[in-house]
């Protein structure tokens, strides 16, 4: 599943692509993934240039022409590929095999341009969604949702505050519950607590001041981190352009279950934290 890093590597690759071009028509193969319904969708999109493409969470907003908003969620297995007139195919999300061959049965929702080109959106499992609103549509999308680790909104005085707000919760429950902060997924969230030297199960209320301050630099450190490096490869990512993101090769502790510490050589403990696999040092996290 692609997480923040992921989806901002997709939103800057393939920004300069798509941003100017007119959308000509939609084919829309599985309507329960597209919102108003298809008609109206179709209708609405017709015509509509691209301004610019923004980030929210693991939400890729394109803005465009007649205020109005293009919101992609790639969920599990979204994958979204820019085939332009002429030139190379990028895609990013899940990697489907065969990319080459389009649209495949997996191609549910497919844009064309104006110039010839296309954007495909395909979905091995179709959970996930693109949605038209207007501005009062797309606030009202947003509202739910809790602060964002890399904007500034994400202040000591907010970050204090949520994690004091449940506390039994174990520490990253907090960090990775949507309604109150986004975009922190399992890989980071695990990276983050180990990057703060603190145990992810670790009760919100256990947990010093000095360790609140680790987590809250860490956070938006380990994410920034992975923009760096584009991304972390796993199965279910791929890099806008085909390649696997560099991510994996840092991640100190995530996925690395039975390795050694890289920085004590304690074997890596992987435990379960609200279903999810959780991943820590016994001895550098405490
Ligand atoms: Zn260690």
């Amino acid at each position: 599943m692609p997480e923040l890093p992921e989806v901002e590597t997709i939103r800057r690759e393939i920004t300069r692509r798509i941003v100017g071009k007119f959308f000509a028509s939609v084919e829309i193969r599985v309507p329960k993934m597209v919102s108003p319904p298809v008609a109206r969708f179709a209708s609405l999109i017709r015509g509509k240039k691209i301004l610019a493409i923004g980030r929210h969470a693991k939400m890729l907003t394109l803005s465009l022409s007649g205020k109005k908003f293009l919101v992609f969620h790639l969920k599990m297995t979204g994958q979204l590929v820019f085939v332009p007139q002429y030139g190379k195919t990028v895609s990013g999300g899940h990697p489907i095999p065969n990319v080459g061959v389009l649209p495949n049965k997996f191609s549910h929702v497919i844009f064309h341009f104006r110039d010839g080109s296309t954007l495909y959106f395909n979905d091995q499992r179709k959970f996930g969604w693109v949605k038209l609103v207007d501005d009062g549509g797309l606030e009202k999308m947003f509202a739910p949702l809790g602060v964002e680790p890399l904007s500034k909104d994400f202040s000591w005085e907010k970050f204090s505050a949520l994690v004091h707000r449940y506390p039994n919760r174990m520490i990253k429950q907090v960090i990775t519950d949507n309604a109150l902060m986004v975009g922190v997924g399992n890989i980071y969230a695990d990276e983050s607590c180990f990057c703060a030297r603190v145990r992810p199960t670790r009760r919100a209320r256990s947990l010093r001041l000095a360790d609140v301050k680790k987590l809250y630099r860490c956070i938006p450190r380990v994410l920034k981190f992975a923009i760096g490096k584009k991304g972390t490869t796993s199965d279910a990512y791929r890099r806008p352009d085909g390649r696997d993101g560099n991510m994996l090769a840092y991640l100190k502790v995530y996925g690395r279950k039975g390795k050694p510490c890289r920085r004590c050589k304690t074997p890596i403990v992987k435990t379960v934290v609200g279903q999810r696999g959780t991943h820590y040092c016994p001895r550098c996290q405490r």
